[in-house]
């Protein structure tokens, strides 16, 4: 099995906005087409048998978003610390928009998150890719699963597994602190692993999980390690409304990418070992990864729309949001740097771009909110 990366194309505006930037992109990573002189990507091939992306020179990175609302502090954060975690690699730095779940999201906020990192001066390599695009390819890689019996129907609602988890107390921890209601889900018991005969209606579609600790470390927090089968149970890969789970989506979008690194908020940290188990599942190469601090409210919640977290207007001073930023990741811009075009500011923190001076910390006050 071979993916194909897609020739990818810089968009022509934020190349004008961003000559320095661009060309120390181009020189470090890029070959140009000789027909067209247009920067191409290097090939890809990944194959099943390799499940390390160690053995890749090239480095690829994104930013994730979903388009529930605008930009927050928080996914500021996470853009920039992706992008400058990218370009001081010499890497690539690719936009996946994660419309996966159209009642939760807001017309608009797609184009308004581009325009927003556009306003940055922040760049991407090809065009952005779109899961709600991406059907056939989630739909594919169940087939997989399911021809392996690696997944099984399950009819249990969402109060019947709270019930059952209820009965048999629960032993997950989250990873990260600020967990609100929404994304704390019970362990899922088993109850329809072993039936005989699925019962008619809708259904999930879950992954069997196996008895074994998934084990990474994060370049970040360190050693991490989580037992599936104790911690979170066989997860769903579709919800039973047909909806395509978070989950295997971001698993078959980072292949098709090429996404060696992924560099994200540390919410997602106790998301991370399905994500291996279940790339390993599929065969794909297992990225790195650094789970960056997240923001949180002065209530110690993650910033999200729920929360009221307050939006990112880049029109209005957008280098003193990304002085901010580069604050909160333990970087220190210069004095009047708040007062610079922002993609200058951007500019100095691909220079100064230092891992180690990142807080080991899954967690730390948004400065923005106090
Ligand atoms: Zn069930």
């Amino acid at each position: 099995m071979k993916y194909k990366v897609r020739p990818t194309r810089i968009s022509p505006r934020s190349s004008a906005q961003m000559p320095k930037i661009r060309k120390a992109f181009d020189v470090a990573t890029a070959d140009r087409s000789p027909r067209t002189g247009r920067v191409m990507p290097a090939p890809i091939e990944l194959s099943t048998d390799q499940h390390s992306v160690d053995q890749q020179p090239t480095y690829r990175g994104r930013f994730a978003p979903s388009p529930t609302g605008p930009l927050h502090f928080g996914s500021l954060v996470a853009a920039l610390g992706s992008y400058l975690d990218a370009f001081s690699h010499g890497g690539k730095w690719l936009v996946r928009i994660e419309d996966l779940d159209p009642p939760r999201e807001i017309p608009g906020a797609s184009d308004h998150i581009l325009a927003t990192l556009e306003s940055f001066g922040f760049e991407w390599t090809g065009s952005v890719l779109y899961q709600s695009t991406r059907h056939a390819a989630y739909e594919a890689a169940l087939g997989r699963l399911q021809s392996h019996a690696a997944t099984y129907r399950c009819h249990c609602t969402r109060k019947a597994i709270a019930l059952a988890a209820r009965a048999a107390p629960a032993t997950r921890r989250d990873f990260i602190v600020p967990a609100d209601a929404e994304t704390r889900e019970s362990i899922y018991p088993g109850t329809c692993r072993t039936l005989q005969q699925p019962a008619a209606g809708a259904y999930a579609l879950r992954l069997k999980v196996a008895g074994q600790t998934v084990a990474f470390v994060d370049a970040l927090q360190g050693p991490v390690a989580q037992s599936l089968q104790r911690e979170v149970g066989d997860f769903v890969l579709r919800r039973s409304d047909g909806l395509f789970a978070y989950q295997l989506a971001v698993v078959v979008d980072d292949a098709e990418q090429g996404i060696t690194d992924i560099v994200r908020g540390a919410d997602l940290l106790d998301s991370t070992p399905r994500q291996i188990f279940l790339g390993q599942q599929l065969g794909l190469p297992v990225p790195r990864y650094l789970h960056l601090p997240v923001a949180v409210n002065p209530a110690g919640g993650k910033l999200s729309k729920q929360t009221r977290a307050m939006p990112i207007d880049a029109m209005h001073a957008p280098a003193a949001w990304l002085c901010n930023a580069l604050r909160f990741l333990g970087h220190a811009p210069p004095h009047d740097a708040p007062s610079w075009p922002a993609r200058e500011v951007l500019a100095w923190g691909a220079k100064h771009w230092r891992r180690e001076n990142l807080p080991r910390t899954r967690a730390q006050p948004d400065p923005t909110q106090f």
